[in-house]
């Protein structure tokens, strides 16, 4: 069968006729790159139907994340899929290709995404390009964080921790050390603002209703801690609304430490600037967010590692490129402020490049950017928020009343609107669920880190993991009939331990504790038996290795 004619984005300038539609790429598929395309369909209703123009979104996932909902995906308050709905059924007029993009080449008008399920590496080239890519996590100069810490981005990190909370409350209710059940009843957020503030509340409602359903714990021995490097949190709101959204956190339960910046993690602990530590085996991070690699790479200006577009969002050395949403660095043509990386400013921008990408098309007069944010909302949970609207502060019910209608509204697609409606309905009346979904795969080789003077695991322990040292010291010790400890050896970058107790199926015959700050690559049993049974001269290497270590 003929592949359809509509496909024409991968084709290259050369192999075009004259007259061949002209191609619109979006890259992204959040608020400014969903609603970009759902204007232009608009717009340019009949040019599309003539075949005069094609329009293209490239996006890593074959939905849009209605972000601001996402935190009630951890309380169960919302289905997990109701907060995504799919580009395909908002933007049917829009070629959507469901890939990860590798790269933009501004010189030759193309974009390369990887190879799909059985297919090859995509070129798509472009007359009209919109950036729209956002922002990425990152954890990159916090030690432990990219290891340890759970990032609130995305669907799949408000599912992970959603697991994790249970996972977490499961393993409480039968520890019987004191010391370990208190780690893994303490839960830090770091971020107060909108994120961090939203997931707080709904972590803390969730964990303090859930725990009821646990025989063995007991709602004093939750702490739920958030960490906010301000004197106050929401900095986005006046003041008065984030006094208030801090006090009624506070008489819900909720720690919060302020003035006071996460510094890394380990396992069971967050770390704060000037060396305090607090036990946890759940730590989320709502910040920081650095520029999304393909914008970093791009050969463009850039403010803050956001691309730089002139008042019609067009980038000034590259006619026919754009660039809307978190990645962008727009001023309002008005207030002469940078925009804010948030949904409601994607939208407009969203519309202001459709618009003027229409211009461009007919040689028409192109737009200004300009819009002042109609409001600012946070839900606290516990159907209260707060809300600043049009100048007017509202906290309390009402305020969560408001922000349920508006962002019920503001939710593209009337089924997804259906489902949410029931699904906050249902939630008034039944319990939380509990229900703890395993979707990890065998983890097979992870990363590590370890601040000095802990325990990477303790003699007489099963042994499930293999350690390669990335880099850093660890000693390895073992104790005496007296009740000591003595010293069998230290090790450091590029040696391996923990593998006499894998290989002879028996419990850890040492102690191994971190001198230095250390960086580890662990293998799971799995990995690490089916490599030593298939791979002979590993297997002899390891063979010599717990001979000369246990001889
Ligand atoms: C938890 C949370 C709550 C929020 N609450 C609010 C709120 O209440 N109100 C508000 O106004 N704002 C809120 N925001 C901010 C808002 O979500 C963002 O400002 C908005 O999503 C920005 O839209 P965007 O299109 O620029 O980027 P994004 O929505 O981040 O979209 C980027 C898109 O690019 C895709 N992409 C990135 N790299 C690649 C690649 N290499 N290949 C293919 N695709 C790629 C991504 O998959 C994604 O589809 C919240 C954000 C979070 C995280």
């Amino acid at each position: 069968m003929a592949v359809p004619d509509r496909l024409r984005l991968g084709r290259c300038p050369t192999d075009m006729k004259r007259d061949q539609p002209t191609r619109i790429l979006i890259l992204g598929g959040g608020f400014g790159g969903v609603y970009t395309a759902l204007h232009l369909e608009r717009l340019l209703a009949r040019e599309l139907k003539e075949g005069r123009v094609e329009i293209g979104l490239v996006s890593r996932e074959n939905y849009m994340v209605f972000q601001p909902m996402l935190p009630e995906v951890i309380s169960g308050s919302i289905g997990i899929l109701d907060t995504i709905t799919p580009i395909r059924r908002l933007c049917p007029g829009t070629n959507l290709y469901t890939r990860t993009i590798q790269g933009i080449d501004l010189e030759r008008r193309r974009v390369w995404a990887d190879a799909g399920f059985g297919s090859q590496q995509c070129y798509l080239y472009y007359d009209h390009l919109v950036v729209a890519l956002g922002n990425v996590t990152s954890f990159a100069g916090q030690p432990g964080l990219a290891e340890h810490a759970l990032p609130f981005k995305y669907l799949g990190d408000a599912l992970t921790l959603r697991n994790r909370i249970i996972h977490t409350l499961e393993e409480a209710d039968i520890e019987p050390d004191p010391e370990l059940r208190r780690k893994l009843l303490t839960f830090v957020v770091a971020g107060g603002g909108f994120s961090g503030v939203e997931a707080v509340a709904e972590l803390n409602d969730f964990v303090r209703a859930a725990a009821r359903s646990f025989r063995n714990l007991m709602s004093e021995e939750i702490r739920v801690v958030l960490l906010h490097a301000g004197p106050l949190i929401l900095p986005e709101l006046p003041a008065s609304l984030a006094r208030f959204a801090q006090g009624l956190l506070m008489k819900r339960g909720v720690e919060i430490r302020l003035n006071v910046r996460l510094h890394g993690a380990t396992a069971d602990a967050a770390l704060l600037e000037g060396g305090e530590r607090i036990g946890t085996r759940t730590l989320v991070s709502t910040v920081p967010s650095m520029p999304n690699p393909l914008v970093a790479a791009l050969d463009c200006k850039k403010e803050r590692g956001r691309i730089v577009v002139d008042r019609h969002l067009e980038l000034p050395d590259h006619p026919g490129v754009w660039a809307v949403g978190d990645c962008a660095w727009i001023v309002d043509a008005k207030t002469g402020e940078a925009s804010p990386p948030t949904a409601q400013h994607a939208t407009r921008e969203a519309r202001c490049v459709a618009e003027n990408i229409a211009a461009s098309l007919r040689g028409t007069v192109k737009h200004t950017f300009s819009f002042r944010a109609l409001g600012k909302m946070g839900s606290l949970g516990h159907r209260s928020a707060v809300a600043e609207v049009f100048g007017l502060k509202i906290s309390g019910f009402l305020a969560w009343w408001l922000w349920r209608t508006v962002y019920l509204m503001k939710l593209p697609g009337l089924d997804r609107k259906i489902r949410v409606a029931t699904d906050w309905t249902l939630d008034l009346i039944l319990p939380p669920d509990i229900v703890q979904l395993k979707t990890d795969k065998a983890v097979g080789i992870c990363r590590e880190h370890f601040e000095p003077g802990e325990v990477v695991f303790r003699e007489g322990d099963r042994g499930d993991w293999l350690y390669v040292i990335l880099d850093g010291e660890v000693e390895v010790l073992r104790s005496t009939p007296e009740g000591g400890e003595t010293r069998l050896s230290q090790l450091g970058r590029g040696e391996c331990f923990g593998e006499i107790a894998l290989v002879s199926d028996r419990p850890r015959s040492a102690t191994v504790r971190s001198l230095t700050s250390v960086n580890l690559l662990a293998v799971d049993r799995e990995a690490f038996h089916a490599l030593f049974s298939s791979l002979p001269p590993l297997r002899g290497f390891f063979e010599q290795l717990i001979h000369s270590r246990t001889t």
